[in-house]
């Protein structure tokens, strides 16, 4: 282990807090092993919060239905003895949210990992759970947005109920706030601004889709075309081809509307709400052996082609591969039984149980 830098320092750091990566979390500290769990959104779950919080699932072993949020709280309370929660902040210390992965870097000893935040640490052995990629909001696909002052992809307090319920007065409070989009996530967003303390609300609220047909729930929706009828929000329809900017503010969209005939709808602030998409991104630079996109695993260990780094989840490949939430709990506990072989050779190699094993249960902080 090296000690000669201020860099923080852990046994093993999983790369993605899907419900793989909480489970690996899970997994190493039952075996002993200190984690450090990092996620490019700012909430755990991956897939199963940012693309299905309210579905059901059916297949998860010994839980005959729950939703993705559920199973996502389930797992994060699963992991709790080694991803603890701070009363004081709401917050996991271990579990660092809004930051992606950027760099991966062998030193002798181990990889450091490296942070959109700045955010280093070093781990003797790495555990990829990183999905179908890191999720990041879908732009308008106007590369002169980047940058923009004015622009935001999420509301205040989002997927942080303690902050959203603290928060102070969003950048378009008293403005011209359009939201851009047709789906659930768009129209639940001027739910929320319209129906915010009027101290919070916009002075003016415009909705932006391409057509006059929108892809959310019925009572999303349902609500939405109340407000559009009462004249509380506008609807525009029309298809983003460029941007007025006045130095890093968005001074205006030029819209292409359904007649063919171009046109400017001013604003104060833009808020895009066209879903999230996932993007391998930085993964492809850290000289994994990749197959289509996705890394190569053994199976008895699920290491890649990298010494001490491993892959679970949706992000490997192997022969028979199913992208289940069974199997990426199977491969985490591979995983992290052969990292805690690699990183304690001399320790007893036979299998303990969590009913009956006085260590594991110090561990988990439980009575036998
Ligand atoms: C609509 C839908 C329904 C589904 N229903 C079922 C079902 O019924 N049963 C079932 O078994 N499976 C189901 N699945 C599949 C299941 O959700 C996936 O198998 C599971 O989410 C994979 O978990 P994971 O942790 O490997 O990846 P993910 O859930 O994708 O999580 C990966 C996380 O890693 C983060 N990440 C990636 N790269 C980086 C980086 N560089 N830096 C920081 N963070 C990063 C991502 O932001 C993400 O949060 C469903 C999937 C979908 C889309």
């Amino acid at each position: 282990m090296p000690t000669k830098t201020s860099t923080p320092q852990t046994d093993a750091l999983v790369i993605g807090a899907g419900p793989v990566g909480l489970f690996q979390a899970f997994q190493l500290g039952l075996l002993g092993l200190k984690v450090e769990v990092i996620d490019v959104l700012p909430q755990a779950g991956g897939q199963c919060m940012a693309l299905y919080p309210d579905k059901p699932i059916y297949d998860v072993p010994g839980v005959p239905r729950c939703t993705g949020r559920e199973l996502t709280s389930l797992l994060l309370e699963q992991a709790s003895p080694f991803l603890p929660l701070d009363q004081a902040t709401g917050q996991r210390p271990n579990l660092h949210l809004g930051q992606q992965v950027d760099s991966l870097t062998q030193f002798d000893g181990g990889w450091q990992v490296g942070t959109s935040t700045g955010w280093t640490c070093q781990a003797r052995a790495v555990v990829i759970a990183a999905g179908a990629g890191a999720f990041v909001p879908r732009g308008l696909g106007l590369a002169e947005l980047d940058g923009a002052r004015n622009l935001s992809h999420r509301l205040p307090g989002e997927f942080d109920e303690a902050a959203a319920a603290g928060a102070e007065a969003p950048a378009w409070a008293g403005q011209h706030l359009v939201i851009a989009g047709g789906g659930d996530e768009a129209l639940a967003a001027v739910l929320h601004a319209a129906q915010a303390e009027p101290a919070h609300r916009p002075a003016r609220l415009t909705l932006l889709h391409r057509r006059d047909a929108f892809q959310a729930e019925p009572e999303t929706e349902a609500a939405v075309r109340a407000l559009i009828g009462a004249g509380a929000v506008q609807l525009v329809l029309g298809v983003p081809q460029g941007v007025h900017l006045e130095g890093d503010r968005i001074e205006a969209l030029q819209l292409l509307g359904a007649d063919g005939l171009a046109f400017d709808l001013p604003l104060d602030h833009l808020l895009v709400r066209l879903g999230l998409s996932p993007k391998l991104g930085p993964l492809t630079q850290w000289g994994l052996a990749l197959e289509r996109k996705q890394v190569r695993v053994d199976t008895a260990t699920f290491a890649s082609s990298q010494p001490g780094v491993h892959a679970v989840g949706d992000i490997n490949t192997y022969p028979g591969k199913k992208r289940l939430l069974l199997c990426g709990f199977h491969e985490a506990t591979l995983a992290a039984h052969a990292i805690a072989t690699a990183l304690n050779p001399d320790a007893p190699p036979h299998l303990l149980y969590t009913t009956t094993s006085p260590v594991l249960h110090q561990r988990l902080g439980v009575q036998g």
